[in-house]
C-alpha cells in the first residue's frame, strides 16, 4: 500500500455547514493506502510524514472525484447517432443493442467508457444494464469505483419495441438470477471498490411481482436499488393503461419507494408525485444533458428543489463527461425558476459529489476529509479556461471540461497521472470500441429492425478500424 503526500495544491474542502459547495484552500493531503489520513492546511509539519512519498501538485486544484450516479457504459456504442434520431430510442435502439453485442464487444465499449470517465475526473460509476458479467471485469480493471446492476424486467423487453407488453416470469427470473451471480462474483470485490446494486428497469416493464423480487433481493443482500422513473412517454401511457395511475403512484402502491432508491429522470412526475417521492426519501438522479439533447428536459425541477429532495447527477447515455452534466444541470435548473441564479455552482458541484455519496449511503465518498476514500481529481489551474480564477468552482461548473483534468485517483491509486491513463491502453481501447461499434451496427441492420440506421463518416485509415 502506498503512502503519498500531495503538496502544493489548492483543495476543495468541505464547505461551512449551510453553505453550497466546497471551500477552496491550500492544503497538503496525506494518503495512506486507500484513504486520506491528514488534511494539512498549514502544510506538513516537521517530519510527521517523512515516510510518505511526496507528490508535487503545484498549479493544481484537487477535487473530490466526480460521481456519475447513472450511466450505461456499453451504450456509448450509440454515440453520435440516436441523439439526432426521432422515435422511441429506449425500445428501438438501446434495448436491442443491449442484447445483440457479443461479450467481447461489450467489454471493448465499456473499457472506452471507463477511459472517458477517468479523463473527465470521474471516480465512481453507477451502471445498470444487461449482461453485466460480460463487461464487469473490464470495468473493474479500470480501477474505477463501481456500482453495477443487471437491469431487471419481466415484460419481454425485446418485444416492447414492436408495441407488445407481454409479461413472463421466466424472462424476469433470468435477470434476478444474473443479479445473484453478480453479487456472488463481484459485490465487495477489489477492496470493496466494486459493489452491486439491485435494478428494476422501469415501471412499465416491471410487474408488481418483479418489483417485489427486486426489493427482496436488495434487502437480502443489503444493496441500494435503482429504477428509471417516468422516463419516456410510452412508459407513462403503458402504466396509465395497465394500472390507471402515474408511475410514482404505481411504485408507491407496491411499496417500492424508500430512501435506498436512486430514481432516475422523473420526466413526467406530477407535483403530487414529487411530494410522495420527497416523503419517502427517494433520491432524484438527474441526467440533464442526455435528456435535453432535443430541448430542455421538462422534469419538475423547481418542485423537486423546493421539496428538499436529494439531487445527484448522471450522464446516462453516449458520454461519461460529468462536466457536461454539471453545466447542463446549472442551465436547466436555473431555467426552472425563470431566469435565476439558483442553484449556485457550488450546489451543482454538490450534486456530482456529496449528494451522490448520500444517495449511495457512502459518507466516505464525495469529499476531501480525514477518513474519506482517496478518490480525487486534479484540475490544471494554469489552463486558459480556468483563468482568471476568482471562484474555481464557478469556473468549473460554467466552463469546465475533461481537458482540464490532469490526474484521477481512486483508492489512493492514480488511474491517470499527468494526463496519461495508467490502467487502460487508450489507443487500443479506442480502436477496439470502433470495431465493436461497426460490428454492432452491421448486426442491427441484419436483424432488420424498423429503425433508421446511421451513416459512418469516411475517415482516413488509422482514424477508424
Ligand atoms: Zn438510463
Amino acid at each position: 500500500m502506498s503512502r503519498l503526500l500531495l503538496t502544493g495544491a489548492a483543495c476543495a474542502l468541505p464547505g461551512e455547514p449551510g453553505t453550497d459547495g466546497p471551500r477552496i484552500a491550500p492544503a497538503a493531503l496525506a494518503i495512506d493506502g486507500d484513504r486520506i489520513v491528514a488534511v494539512l492546511e498549514e502544510g506538513p509539519a516537521g517530519s510527521d510524514f517523512a515516510d510518505f512519498e511526496p507528490v508535487d501538485m503545484a498549479g493544481r486544484l484537487i477535487l473530490p472525484g466526480l460521481i456519475n450516479s447513472h450511466t450505461h457504459a456499453v451504450l456509448l456504442a450509440l454515440r453520435g447517432t440516436i441523439e439526432d434520431i426521432e422515435g422511441n430510442l429506449v425500445y428501438q435502439y438501446m434495448v436491442p443493442v443491449s442484447y445483440l453485442l457479443t461479450p467481447d464487444e461489450r467489454a471493448a465499449i465499456a473499457r472506452l467508457a471507463c477511459a472517458e470517465a477517468i479523463r473527465s475526473g470521474t471516480t465512481t460509476l453507477v451502471d445498470p444494464l444487461r449482461h453485466v458479467a460480460d463487461y464487469a471485469p473490464a470495468m473493474a480493471d479500470s480501477g474505477l469505483r463501481l456500482w453495477l446492476a443487471e437491469s431487471c424486467a419481466d415484460a419481454v423487453t425485446t418485444e416492447v419495441g414492436k408495441g407488445t407488453y407481454r409479461f413472463d416470469r421466466d424472462f424476469g427470473q433470468t435477470f434476478l438470477d444474473r443479479t445473484e451471480a453478480l453479487i456472488e462474483r463481484f459485490h465487495g470485490s477489489e477492496n470493496d471498490r466494486v459493489r452491486v446494486m439491485a435494478a428494476a428497469h422501469g415501471p412499465d416493464n416491471c410487474s408488481p411481482w418483479m418489483l417485489g423480487e427486486v426489493t427482496k433481493l436488495a434487502h437480502r443482500h443489503g444493496l441500494r436499488r435503482t429504477i428509471h422513473l417516468s422516463q419516456i412517454i410510452s412508459e407513462k401511457t403503458q402504466v396509465e393503461a395497465l394500472h390507471g395511475c402515474t408511475s410514482t403512484e404505481y411504485l408507491e402502491r407496491n411499496g417500492f419507494l424508500d430512501d435506498d432508491l436512486l430514481a432516475v429522470h422523473w420526466t413526467f412526475c406530477t407535483e403530487s408525485d414529487v411530494a410522495t417521492l420527497a416523503e419517502r426519501g427517494v433520491h432524484f438522479i438527474h441526467s440533464p444533458a442526455s435528456m435535453s439533447a432535443k430541448g430542455p428536459h421538462p422534469a419538475p425541477v423547481k418542485a423537486i428543489q423546493e421539496a428538499g429532495i436529494n439531487i445527484a447527477l448522471g450522464s446516462d447515455n453516449m458520454t461519461e463527461d460529468m462536466f457536461q452534466s454539471m453545466k447542463t444541470a446549472l442551465v436547466l435548473h436555473r431555467g426552472a425558476w425563470g431566469r435565476s441564479v439558483r442553484p449556485s455552482p457550488g450546489r451543482v458541484f454538490d450534486y456530482a459529489t456529496v449528494n451522490a455519496a448520500k444517495a449511495l449511503d457512502r459518507p466516505d465518498l464525495g469529499r476531501i476529509a480525514v477518513g474519506a476514500k482517496a478518490d480525487l481529481a486534479m484540475i490544471d489551474l494554469t489552463q486558459a479556461t480556468m483563468a482568471p480564477t476568482v471562484s474555481a468552482i464557478s469556473n468549473l461548473v460554467h466552463y469546465g471540461h475533461p481537458g482540464l483534468v490532469t490526474d484521477t485517483m481512486v483508492d489512493g491509486r492514480f488511474l491517470m497521472r499527468d494526463r496519461r491513463l495508467t490502467t487502460i491502453d487508450e489507443p487500443a481501447a479506442v480502436e477496439a470500441a470502433q470495431a465493436a461499434t461497426r460490428s454492432m451496427w452491421a448486426k442491427f441492420e441484419a436483424e432488420g429492425h424498423d429503425a433508421p440506421l446511421p451513416r459512418f463518416d469516411a475517415l482516413p485509415s488509422g482514424a477508424s478500424a
